[in-house]
């Protein structure tokens, strides 16, 4: 019998795998690789073929079935790290079967309120003190029970292959992946959230850093001297429209973020980042930054403001839509397990916008999880249950669709 996919988390979960922005080792923490080699023992036991890299990126593959050798190959992609926002340490999880109201975060104080749709359903809760990790062990666990029951239940299925990668939370995550011996032209990234979810649009995004050249003096004598890169900073700041802020925007509408400053009277720097659906109005974004700078240096008739623009990552979505049956196939997969799919936007950015960038259409389903990078995350068992239906009736659609074509 295989293990359901409730202990298979919970066991998951008991690894601390917080990744850090600031180690510069890869991966960024030892505990990846722990979790990477452990994983890779139950693949064994399973009687699947592994690898685990040096850098704790997990390859995992199960050949078809006889005669379905020709199907092209079903990529899974989870990550391995937890993020470095909230401790993942020691987790402590309980399983309560909810029956309605808040429910209590151990003596933290802090309660956690489900969906109504979740009545009568096992939730996993933290006790308040660290993050859950069913971002993305939830995935994980998922991935790892579909590999499990395709193989018990004999079902005939194409090439499966399945990647686990380190560092996604801290944008590193596809910095060391295996293209060519990953072995599928397209994959599916089970890093998602409420049950239904099929997303393939990400922000597009830029980073912008704004230089400002001062001129010091004497604050007793300055009078027609100085010129304060601070003050110059913040009319640059002054400039920008006042509503298209994080705080301030949603859904499909873009932003300009200053997300640090610093400076004295001689040189101050303003660090934008700029995030936009929409690859024009990413264009129109970074040319009211620069002309921004050109108005203010011709009004001082100096060369003050200098604006360095580097591009981060791209909307995946006209990488995924030149490949329509990913999200179809998905669609028909959910539809079959009774969820009824939908799809939402990524107000941020992804491993697999990174990997259909570099070839690799990858859109992003739901797991089940719910509050990631928070202490009041939690998943849901009876919906991480659907998703490893969601990922057999998957198999079942792609192997129907190509036996047809
Ligand atoms: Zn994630």
């Amino acid at each position: 019998m295989s293990e359901p996919v409730l202990s298979r988390f919970l066991r998951l979960i008991a690894f601390d795998t917080q990744s850090s922005e600031t180690s510069g080792l890869h991966p960024s923490t030892p505990g990846q690789k722990v979790l990477a080699d452990a994983l890779a023992s139950e693949f064994r036991a399973m009687g699947v073929s592994c690898r685990v890299t040096e850098q704790a990126c997990l390859y995992a593959e199960i050949p078809a079935t006889e005669g379905l050798e020709n199907l092209p190959a079903l990529g899974l992609i989870a990550h391995l790290d937890t993020s470095d926002a909230v401790s993942g340490k020691d987790v402590r999880a309980s399983v309560v079967t909810w029956e309605g109201g808040d429910i209590p975060l151990g003596k933290s104080g802090l309660t956690v309120r489900p969906p109504d749709r979740m009545k009568g359903m096992r939730i996993v809760v933290t006790d308040g003190t660290t993050l859950l990790g069913a971002d993305d062990k939830a995935g994980i666990a998922e991935i790892c029970t579909f590999c499990e029951r395709i193989l018990e239940e004999k079902r005939p299925h194409g090439p499966l292959k399945i990647a686990f990668t380190p560092d996604e939370e801290i944008g590193e995550g596809t910095l060391f992946f295996d293209y060519a011996g990953f072995g599928a032209k397209f994959a599916y990234t089970l890093d998602g959230g409420a049950i239904g979810g099929i997303e393939y649009e990400n922000f597009h995004a830029a980073r912008a850093k704004v230089c400002v050249s001062g001129l010091s003096a004497h604050p007793g004598g300055a009078k027609g001297r100085m010129f304060n890169a601070q003050t110059a900073a913040m009319e640059f700041h002054s400039l920008l429209p006042p509503a298209e802020v994080p705080e301030h925007t949603s859904g499909r509408e873009g932003f300009y973020h200053l997300c640090a400053m610093k400076g004295d009277v001689s040189y101050a720097e303003l660090d934008y980042l700029l995030r936009t659906f929409d690859s024009d109005d990413m264009e129109n974004r970074k040319n009211l930054l620069l002309s921004a700078a050109s108005f203010l240096n011709k009004k001082y008739k100096r060369e003050a403001f200098r604006v360095e623009i580097a591009d981060q990552y791209r909307n995946m979505r006209e990488f995924i839509e030149k490949v329509p049956f990913l999200t179809e196939h998905a669609f028909e997969a959910m539809k079959r397990a009774g969820v009824t799919p939908f799809t939402s936007l990524i107000r941020g950015g992804t491993d697999g916008a990174k990997l259909s960038r570099n070839g690799l259409p990858c859109p992003n389903l739901c797991t089940g999880g719910y509050g990631a990078h928070s202490r009041t995350e939690f998943a849901c068992v009876e919906e991480m249950e659907s998703c490893v239906q969601i990922l057999l009736n998957l198999a079942d659609v792609f192997r129907e669709h190509a036996v047809r074509a």
